[in-house]
């Protein structure tokens, strides 16, 4: 459904019913994934950090778990929107365009291409390294859709992530509150070089990663 302003209206109710049918029909050969009790505390960002890391390492190598990831993250996200609204009564909410395509790749009824954020940034000589990038590690097949990831910056109230090509010229950009991106715009980039990085927002002195090389290939 589209409301006329490139968003789509979509009840919470039908968001966790799409769920709820994805963990219904979780394959036998799934027995050594994390449970869904283990992948909502990620998106949560609840229970032991050690634990969350090794959810998220086999999150970021298995396709199942990501989409369920990605699913469930959308519900998420979107019930505390609406919480964060103050109209939790109104079961119906906005889902922007580019939770609305993680959601139906997730659930895989089709693909959206997805426009990057163009909004601009000063960029103040943020220090360096200040910022612990987790994951990808260097290489990644061209294609797949990354989940980005890195340790929470004390003081940080957002983040923003930047995928450079080899001479430096930014290709993706996103902002987030949260430590971890799923970006489908990389999914576009050609098999290559390229580096990232992410910089903390939301303190006087502007933070930033180390720049990370990620290798695509084919
Ligand atoms: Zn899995």
């Amino acid at each position: 459904m589209a409301n006329g302003r490139g968003e789509n209206v979509l009840t919470e109710a039908r968001l966790r019913e799409l769920y709820a049918g994805r963990l219904a029909r979780r394959p036998a050969d799934r027995a050594s994934c994390p449970t869904p009790e283990a992948l909502q505390a990620l998106v949560r960002r609840e229970g032991v950090e050690e634990q969350r890391l090794r959810t998220l390492d086999h999150t970021m190598s298995c396709a199942a778990c990501r989409a369920d990831f990605d699913l469930l993250r959308t519900v998420e996200r979107a019930g505390s929107e609406l919480a964060g609204t103050g109209r939790s009564a109104r079961r119906t909410w906005l889902l922007p365009a580019a939770l609305a395509a993680s959601l139906l790749l997730a659930v895989g009824i089709g693909r959206i291409a997805l426009a990057p954020d163009s909004d601009d940034v000063v960029r103040s000589g943020p220090t360096a390294g200040a910022v612990q990038l987790l994951a990808p590690a260097g290489e990644a097949t061209a294609g797949d859709s990354l989940l980005f990831s890195w340790r929470p910056t004390p003081g940080a109230t957002r983040y923003r992530l930047e995928v450079l090509n080899a001479s430096g010229d930014v290709l993706v950009e996103a902002e987030t509150s949260d430590t971890m991106f799923a970006s489908e715009a990389v999914r576009r980039l050609a098999p290559g070089d390229y580096q990232w990085w992410v910089t903390a927002l939301g303190s006087p002195d502007p933070r930033r990663s180390e720049l990370r090389p990620l290798r695509l290939t084919r």
